[in-house]
């Protein structure tokens, strides 16, 4: 009987499309397999088997499968489970998330490419389009498809290139073209005549005026441990030639003897070899506490909160935690909100793990992704993962705990392109699926995430003692209105401020400064009539960078040269509005001409080594002075910082946003935990210009639980989360005009069945990117109401929306949760 799958094509796509599978591959295909399937007119994708059944699908002929990728399913069936979830939560299509989750040396999405197979058998008959595509790939054996429909002037190839690829005469190569490649070594070996005893004697006496040879060969049998009753090692051809200081040209006549060969041999490119060197720490008794709390807790619970200080060693009751899962035989997943932290937990972690750890982020080589994944297919998985937000997607076989570092992080949602998830929320729900436990710990809970702690839906255990007693940060708010209206300001820097950095430079201590700007200058200016120059594809001013002396759009990259002149008014003085941290580092530099100084943002991180260097760099005490972004305001772990300075709380406190307090309150209390570690109290400087802001009082006082209760009752009296649900609705269109009727059509519908809880459409911050025009409409859906229902709802609204005739060019997405 004929087999049709049924698969998930990484393509936008409302539901799975079916294919029949031919004859002969019918019985190697499986569920979670990758295959090959022609798409669209001229395109084939990789798609990935989420069914297979016998019944054809009503309506359409079945296009068949191609060709198959693996022979095993590099997805497992839980896996599906979750990508289910998160297309259904966050509102987005299967093919979505699978374009979210794969590392792309396990997809290809872009255009096939053929390949001539070299010893194709001419005798076979072929058609006459046939005929022209092989005389193409005569001389030409690599191809796209739409270069070869375009050279042959044929249309709709695809039969053509199925009968040919049936024929043996092609290949289709893409996946090992593009994609993942295997590392291989070339090593080196005996041949059998020379692996008998007797024939090496002859072949010693042979080598004899060969010395050269002859040392080759010696240290190949020693390396190989040729004559010790240890198994045979494989020799590297490079590590002989090094170690022997030979020729190849004396390695190749040792081949043209007949006595060494040559061959490829795959290796892996992770690490495999270290071995632990530490003991795990041993907690103190608060941590000890903390750490039987959780297991109590995780009894009755799956989710548990562990709220600790900063420095009360939250790192340490993880170490234990993850321990126990091991020797459970279970498996750990280890969230960390950003790159810049995985540094130093991965040190951490690797001295107490060794080789059981494995780490997974994007600034990894795709090559060494696919390998980590591959290697959680099989049964030698890590038993720990450490990563962001994307190794949420990583296989499991038995995944037994989650721990999600810094919860509170806004990284862990996922802002573009869909799905928008969040990791933390997704993580919960994927432990679940294993029925495995979810720790989530900060020093600053989420609103939402405490709420549900203090409600019980989550365990909750508190942590207020620093390791080792040392003491929190003093916290000295500088009022630099008055300070900027009495002219005594330098720059950004307050007298108080310069002051601090001076001692702390004098006796030999750390300084971070905090700006939650990168750039330059967010703004330039023209200070006769005010204009500002903005970026043609997106509707918001562009970013000055210094180095580069270019304008940048954050949205969409784009750059442009700085102008001489205004194109307004064609005045000359165009000046700098606000800042950004390069602009703080060039000031710093100018003030403390001695100081060593970095900067850690996106723009100074661009690769993995960057991080680890200016990281290793202070940690040595090499820099005295780091400046940074959010990025220095996380986790990580400094003992000879005595000044903290935040240069402006304002930016904060007056981003336009429900979460801004909580926000600013976070990055605040973070940052500040990085002072005064170890044996002295540090001091943080907190500049700004609403000294009597509840949210500065909070900060100082170190009072979370008011912030909290603060927070809290705002987020009720004006319907936000944890009380409501957010659905984004974000509608696009290239006409502004027609957009705005698009736009208010569906805000009608919606409140149609909505009701109140329907706000806009409204222009989103930044309402035009990369050409289209955005229109927002903002659903507030009741905590308890049943999501399921409402996002039928949304649905079936977008499918009237997209079934009218005026509105077919509308692009709508959504998401669930913003941030
Ligand atoms: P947190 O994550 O809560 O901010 P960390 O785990 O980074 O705190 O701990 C702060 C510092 O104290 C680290 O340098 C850590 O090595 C040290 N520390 C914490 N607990 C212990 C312990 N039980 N034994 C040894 N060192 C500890
Ligand atoms: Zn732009
Ligand atoms: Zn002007």
């Amino acid at each position: 009987m004929k087999k049709f799958a049924d698969v998930i094509l990484p393509l936008p796509l409302p539901k799975c499309f079916t294919y029949s599978i031919p004859e002969d591959i019918a019985n190697n295909i499986k569920i979670g397999c990758r295959i090959i399937v022609p798409f669209g007119r001229k395109k084939f994708y990789t798609a990935i088997v989420y069914n297979i059944h016998f019944s054809a699908p009503e309506g359409y002929e079945t296009k068949e499968v191609a060709t198959i990728l693996d022979s095993e399913p590099i997805l497992l069936p839980i896996q599906f489970k979750f990508w289910e979830w998160i297309s259904s939560y966050y509102l987005c299509t299967q093919g979505d998330v699978y374009k979210a989750a794969l590392p792309s040396g396990l997809k290809l999405e872009s255009e096939t490419i053929v390949e001539y197979n070299p010893d194709f058998d001419y005798s076979v008959q072929l058609s006459e389009k046939e005929q022209i595509l092989i005389n193409l790939m005569e001389n030409k054996p690599e191809q796209s498809v739409t270069l070869l429909e375009k050279e042959s002037g044929l249309k709709n190839l695809l039969p053509t290139i199925k009968s040919l690829l049936d024929k043996e005469a092609i290949f289709i190569k893409e996946e090992l073209k593009r994609n993942y490649q295997p590392k291989v070594e070339i090593r080196v070996r005996l041949t059998d005549y020379a692996k008998e005893e007797t024939n090496l004697q002859k072949i010693f006496d042979e080598l004899k005026r060969a010395q050269k040879q002859l040392a080759l060969l010696m240290k190949y049998l020693e390396l190989s441990h040729f004559h010790s009753s240890k198994s045979i090692k494989e020799v590297s051809k490079k590590e002989l030639i090094k170690k022997t200081d030979a020729l190849p040209a004396a390695l190749n006549s040792l081949v043209d003897k007949n006595i060494f060969e040559v061959y490829k041999q795959e290796i892996g490119r992770l690490d495999t070899s270290e071995k632990p060197t530490l003991e795990i720490n041993p907690l103190n008794e608060y941590q000890q506490q903390a750490y039987q709390e959780i297991l109590t807790s995780f009894k009755k619970k799956n989710v548990c909160l562990l709220h600790g200080v900063t420095s009360s060693g939250k790192t340490e009751i993880y170490i234990h935690l993850i321990e126990r899962t091991i020797k459970e035989g279970k498996q750990v997943l280890y969230l960390l909100p950003e790159i810049a932290l995985t540094t130093q937990i991965t040190e951490r972690l690797k001295r107490v793990f060794g080789n059981k750890l494995g780490i997974y982020h994007s600034k990894f080589s795709d090559a060494e992704r696919v390998e980590i994944w591959r290697k959680q297919l099989g049964n030698d998985g890590y038993n720990i993962i450490l990563g962001v937000r994307s190794s949420i997607f990583l296989p499991f076989h038995k995944l037994g705990l989650v721990i999600v570092d810094e919860e509170h992080e806004n990284t862990y949602k996922q802002y573009d392109p869909t799905p928008r998830y969040h990791a933390r929320n997704a993580a919960i729900v994927l432990a679940s699926l294993y029925g495995a436990k979810t720790l989530l710990g900060t020093a600053t809970p989420s609103v939402e995430t405490y709420y549900n702690a203090t409600k019980g839906k989550y365990g909750l255990v508190e942590l207020n003692e620093r390791y080792k007693d040392i003491q929190l940060p003093e916290i000295l708010p500088v009022d630099i209105k008055e300070l900027a209206r009495k002219k005594r300001m330098n720059g950004q820097f307050s007298p108080f401020l310069l002051e601090h950095v001076r001692k702390a430079l004098e006796n030999k201590e750390q300084v971070i400064l905090f700006q939650n700007r990168r750039g330059f200058a967010p703004m330039i200016e023209c200070k006769t009539c005010g204009w500002v120059p903005r970026c043609k594809n997106c509707d918001v001013s562009l970013t000055y960078h210094k180095g580069i002396n270019q304008l940048t759009c954050h949205y969409c990259g784009y750059t442009y040269q700085l102008p001489r002149s205004c194109p307004a008014c064609e005045g000359v003085e165009l000046v700098n509005r606000g800042f950004g941290t390069e602009k703080v580092e060039d000031d710093i530099k100018t003030i403390f001409p001695e100081a060593r100084v970095a900067r850690m943002d996106l723009d100074t991180t661009r690769t993995r080594t960057a991080y680890e260097k200016i990281i290793a760099n202070f940690e040595q005490r090499k820099t005295d002075i780091l400046i940074g972004t959010q990025m220095v305001s996380k986790g990580l772990d400094f003992d000879n910082v005595s000044v903290v300075g935040i240069l402006n709380a304002d930016t904060m406190l007056n981003y336009p946003d429900f979460r801004s307090y909580e926000r600013a309150y976070q990055l605040m209390a973070q940052v500040s935990g990085r002072a005064g570690r170890k044996n002295k109290q540090g001091l943080v400087i907190l500049q700004t210009k609403s000294i009597d802001h509840p949210i500065i009082h909070q900060v100082i006082a170190n009072n979370y639980q008011q912030m909290f209760a603060s927070q809290l009752a705002e987020r009720q009296m004006f319907r936000y989360p944890p009380y409501y649900r957010l659905v984004y609705v974000y509608l696009k269109n290239r006409n502004a005009d027609l957009l705005d009727t698009m736009a208010r059509t569906m805000a009608e519908r919606l409140r149609s069945i909505f009701g109140n809880r329907v706000l806009g459409p409204d222009n989103p911050p930044v309402a035009r990117i990369q050409m289209l025009f955005i229109k927002k409409i903002i659903v507030k859906i009741e905590y308890n109401a049943s999501m399921e229902k409402a996002r039928a709802l949304l649905l079936q609204v977008q499918k009237e929306m997209i079934e009218d005739e005026r509105f077919k060019s509308l692009i709508v997405y959504y998401d669930v949760d913003p941030f």
